[in-house]
């Protein structure tokens, strides 16, 4: 068996992963980064979801890393595609005017401008990238990994990896059985939290919907898939709390919980100059259309575009019929959820009712190529919630709901190691729990949430921090795995450098503050300036 070694090794390679990565890699480590799926950005290009931020982004909020892949993703468009003056002109390019994001973008852009920010580190030897490779053993020795063994996802070929810290940044939190790390799974319990919208009892198998998003255009002719095998399930499938079939245009409003008619029209006369993507104002989810749009015609010369391009990340898909993690049946699981995404599109091809009375879109053509599938779905689930360790701090409701903390914001946390801000914005959940949407303060990311009770050298590097079910749903976002990428990173790398641990350097004052100047140099924000959360 092929057996490598390094100073830090990135297991997964979404978004904190890849900041986790760069941030050692800047600070001169070596670092063998691994990732399952054929691209590199999680979230952002695998799982197909348009960044979610902040309604500050352009301002601040954001790692200076982040920003850089954001500049660098409008900088890849000017570069490349041909945009017309005015969308080039905008600093504030929104190249799909979706109303979620005001950077909505292809996700092939993303993966180029990640290449690119680490291909220098590539060059110098002191990156090695393992694709498609998946997480599959681990050796301990007491309360240190000391290896972690490594499969080619098609070959089954095996690589062990040995490294002075090893960094999860997988998208479930998968090195922790594989580790013995402590963790926690699904909705605790209010009496362990204290948390006002817990239940009484933990609910570890309560976890919210996973969904394999796609990507649709509306062009001329009939597109119109092979009938899933699942249809006739998905098509009569309704539950209490949505107020219709789960296939139809009546949905619950995540903030309102009120059944209200989305509305659908594709390729509208809309201008993308218009668009204001503003968190505060709305989800901008009413018309599915533009919400996740990530190609807007009309940015782009005259006939470039046959249509505008979407991804389809709408409520419909939420598969909240069984946890994906920790299950016998995953795999299993996982096939539903994809046969669900291919439901909901045969339905939106034949069936959905149309405003001129008629039903069915067939010009709704499936856009594998977009999400760089064979299959035409995404390539990977985009899971919202992890397997999360047991933290010596964790993040819990009371910290940052607005109803709780009123005037006083968020709680301000001394051993901040960056920011972050989203509603609490919970998708229905396998527990056949509605959304759970709680109005929130922008926030400080604790250093205690990254550090695990026990183990030595394992730190977490996205959704897999402590936080609880509830304050997941703040800090799931794009920017906020990367900046928790970005910290754990540099812990890392910091710890090697000052022979130190994590533990110590969050419990040792002096520590704690050389450790927050080295964030601070690097462009990490550790506080927020007065604003108030929506
Ligand atoms: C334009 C277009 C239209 C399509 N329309 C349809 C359609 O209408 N209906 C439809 O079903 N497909 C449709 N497909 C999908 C196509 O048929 C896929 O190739 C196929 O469904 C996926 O099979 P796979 O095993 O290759 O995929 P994979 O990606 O390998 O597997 C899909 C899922 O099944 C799981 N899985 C794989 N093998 C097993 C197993 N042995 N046991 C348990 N779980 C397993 C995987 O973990 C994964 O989650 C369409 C594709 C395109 C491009």
């Amino acid at each position: 068996m092929t057996e490598l070694d390094t100073d830090l090794v990135v297991v997964g390679g979404g978004l904190g992963g890849v900041a986790a990565a760069l941030a050692a890699l800047r600070a001169g480590q070596r670092v063998i980064l691994t990732e399952e799926y054929d691209w590199l950005g999680g979230q952002l290009t695998s799982q197909a979801v348009p960044p979610d931020e902040h309604s500050w982004v352009e301002q601040f909020g954001v790692t200076a890393s982040y920003r850089q892949l954001r500049d660098g993703i409008r900088a890849y468009y000017r570069r490349n595609y041909p945009l017309t003056p005015r969308a080039r002109a905008r600093r504030d390019l929104n190249p799909g005017a979706g109303h979620v994001s005001r950077l909505c973008h292809e996700p092939r852009v993303a993966v180029a401008v990640i290449e690119e920010m680490l291909a220098p580190h590539r060059g110098s030897g002191r990156l090695r990238v393992l694709q498609p490779y998946r997480p599959v053993g681990a050796e301990t020795e007491g309360d240190r990994v000391s290896a972690v063994r490594l499969a080619h996802r098609d070959s089954g070929e095996e690589i062990t990896v040995t490294g002075r810290y090893v960094i999860d940044a997988t998208e479930s939190g998968e090195l922790l059985p594989l580790t013995g790390t402590e963790y926690v799974t699904g909705f605790e319990s209010r009496e362990v939290t204290g948390e006002p919208s817990a239940p009484a009892e933990a609910q570890p198998m309560n976890m919210q919907a996973v969904s394999v998003c796609f990507a649709v255009d509306h062009v001329d002719g009939d597109h119109t898939i092979d009938r899933p095998a699942d249809y006739g399930f998905w098509r009569e499938f309704r539950t209490d709390f949505w107020g219709g079939n789960l296939l139809g245009w009546n949905t619950p409003n995540p903030r309102t919980l009120e059944t209200g008619t989305r509305s659908f029209t594709p390729n509208p006369d809309d201008d993308p100059d218009a668009v204001v993507a503003d968190q505060r104002l709305s989800g901008g989810d009413a018309n599915l259309w533009t919400f996740r749009r990530i190609a807007a015609r009309r940015n782009f010369t005259p006939g470039a575009y046959e249509s505008d391009i979407c991804l389809v990340n709408w409520p419909m898909i939420d598969y909240f019929l069984a946890p994906v993690i920790d299950v016998p049946d995953a795999a299993a699981r996982l096939a539903a959820a994809r046969q669900l995404s291919y439901s909901v599109l045969y339905w939106l091809q034949t069936e959905a009712p149309r405003p001129d009375g008629g039903t069915g879109f067939p010009g709704l053509r499936l856009r594998g190529d977009i999400t760089g599938s064979a299959d035409g779905l995404a390539q990977a689930p985009y899971y919202r919630e992890s397997r999360r360790i047991a933290a010596e701090y964790t993040v819990v409701e009371q910290d940052l709901s607005v109803a709780l903390r009123g005037d006083k914001g968020a709680v301000p946390y001394h051993d901040t190691v960056g920011v972050g801000m989203y509603r609490i914005d919970l998708h229905p959940s396998t527990g056949g729990d509605n959304y759970i949407d709680v109005a929130a303060s922008p926030f400080r990311i604790p250093l205690g949430a990254l550090i695990p009770v026990r183990m030595e050298n394992l730190l977490p590097a996205g959704k897999n921090i402590g936080t609880t079910h509830i304050t997941n749903g703040c800090y799931r976002l794009h920017p906020v795995e990367w900046n928790i990428g970005e910290a754990a990173g540099t812990l890392a790398a910091h710890c090697l450098q000052q022979s130190t641990t994590p533990r110590a350097v969050r419990n040792d004052p002096e520590q704690l503050a050389s450790f927050q100047d080295r964030l601070t140099a690097q462009g990490v924000e550790l506080s927020w300036p007065d604003i108030a959360g929506y």
